[in-house]
């Protein structure tokens, strides 16, 4: 039997871990989907954006309650898989709290720290379903999460709940039965723990066969929901503790304002007004701007696949607010889906097919795209670092560019800068005009 149950467990890992890389690769494919961008400059200005951004979750504590619970959930999340360790050894090798006897007195600490954590993570996670579900906070509520973006939420916060609730379980029937002197669960005995103690009351009415009943049964549940909750990930917008990480790393170092140059349209301009400073030869890029995610860079695809949804940039976004139908959050989520109707394009294919489609026009309008004012207040907000106005901006870029689709007050001026090399409807020859009446 305990022979059985180490070969289904070693069976099951395997499982779980080849489909988390298969599915963990196809993200990593989608993502490159962009354009090349070197991003390996200043080293040490990257590692302190991730350690303050990603690991210290600084933006996060603007709101300190909020900042507090999401920590916990974060360090539960973390912390309690060194437990998991030991789980899939115990899985592997069919021992019981193969730790205990190595780590001594700092073991029964070691477990009491992760079901107070635990038990911070309950606690935290019923607050969240709570304001996402009864409270109803505005940017939860929003029209961009309708469908399964909305439930995905509620599904790992349930998810934590169900898993932290069976890791508490696991220990009040584990130490029920070392206290009974149960062969394999008195082998090593760790008496009693912070939390779990208090569910033994529940228990302790079990025949010895039940409680090992539910003790596998919270073991195997506890470990099958991670190895799910694994797999989950790359479908899931929680797919942002892992990827929160690199995106902190490679975000913008220049300051916010700075709009990327395009050097083709500088030279041309230098050509028209001062001649002498163009550079020979400068070749003009196939395509000015973007119109589908291949047209991005790698970083912009990253910024999508990183995107919590959490709304905070949309909550900030002057357009947003005052009811335009621009969301910086949709515009994340809107390049993540086209990367994902891209990737399975190439995986029915082989190679990408034109579908016929866009991230411009079929996911994101000209509407939402002209509502955009450039404030970047949705950059400031991102708590993982996350740029939607550069998507924008390589979008909108190519509108006006590639399709001459702009507002008809814009075009007159275009019309003039490109004529007259000044916004107004002036010969450039009349311009020192106003000196004669001086
Ligand atoms: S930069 Fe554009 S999208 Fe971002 S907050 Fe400002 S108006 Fe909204
Ligand atoms: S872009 Fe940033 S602020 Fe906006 S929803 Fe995504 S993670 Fe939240």
């Amino acid at each position: 039997m305990q022979m059985a149950q180490q070969i289904l467990f070693v069976l099951l890992s395997a499982a779980a871990i080849w489909l988390f890389v298969k599915n963990a690769g196809k993200i990593v494919r989608n993502i490159r989907l962009g354009r090349s961008l070197d991003l390996s400059d200043h080293p040490g200005e990257r590692m302190r954006n991730m350690l303050l951004l990603a690991f210290g979750q600084k933006k996060m504590f603007r709101n300190p309650m909020v900042g507090v619970l999401h920590f916990f959930v974060y360090a539960g999340f973390v912390i309690i898989n060194i437990e998991v360790l030991e789980i899939v050894l115990d899985g592997i090798f069919g021992t019981h709290r193969l730790f205990a006897p190595m780590l001594g007195g700092f073991y029964n600490f070691l477990i009491n720290s992760f079901e107070i954590l635990a038990v911070l993570v309950i606690v935290a996670c019923v607050i969240f379903l709570v304001r996402r579900n009864i409270i109803k906070l505005r940017r939860f509520t929003s029209h961009d999460l309708d469908g399964w973006p909305r439930s995905d939420a509620n599904y790992i916060l349930i998810t934590e709940i169900v898993l932290m609730t069976f890791f508490l379980t696991l220990n009040a029937s584990d130490t029920l039965l070392q206290a009974k002197g149960v062969e394999h669960y008195a082998e090593h005995s760790t008496g009693n723990f912070v939390f779990s103690q208090y569910l033994q009351p529940v228990l302790s009415g079990l025949s010895v066969n039940a409680l090992i009943a539910v003790e596998r049964g919270c073991w195997w549940l506890h470990i099958i929901g991670i190895f799910a909750f694994l797999n989950y990930l790359p479908y899931s917008k929680h797919l942002h503790i892992v990827l929160a990480f690199p995106n902190a790393w490679f975000s913008k170092l220049v300051p916010k304002g700075k709009m990327d140059n395009m050097p083709a349209i500088q030279n041309e301009v230098l050509y028209a007004m001062q001649p002498e400073l163009a550079p020979a030869g400068g070749e003009a890029p196939p395509k000015f701007g973007a119109k589908d995610v291949q047209d991005l860079t790698w970083k912009n695809m990253l910024d999508a696949f990183s995107c919590t949804e959490c709304g905070r940039c949309s909550a900030a976004c002057p357009a947003t607010i005052t009811g335009k139908k621009l969301s910086p959050r949709k515009i994340m989520m809107d390049t993540r889906d086209r990367a994902e109707e891209i990737g399975k394009n190439i995986d029915t294919n082989g190679s990408f097919q034109d579908d016929g489609r866009s991230l411009l026009h079929d996911y994101i309008t000209v509407e939402e795209l002209r509502a955009c004012t450039t404030c970047n207040a949705c950059v400031q907000e991102c708590p993982v670092s996350i740029n939607p106005l550069d998507i924008i901006l390589q979008l909108r870029r190519y509108l006006v560019m590639e399709e001459s689709n702009a507002p008809a007050e814009w075009t007159g001026m275009f019309g003039n800068i490109e004529n007259n090399f000044a916004p107004w409807k002036f010969s450039p020859d009349e311009r020192d005009k106003w000196t004669q009446e001086l």
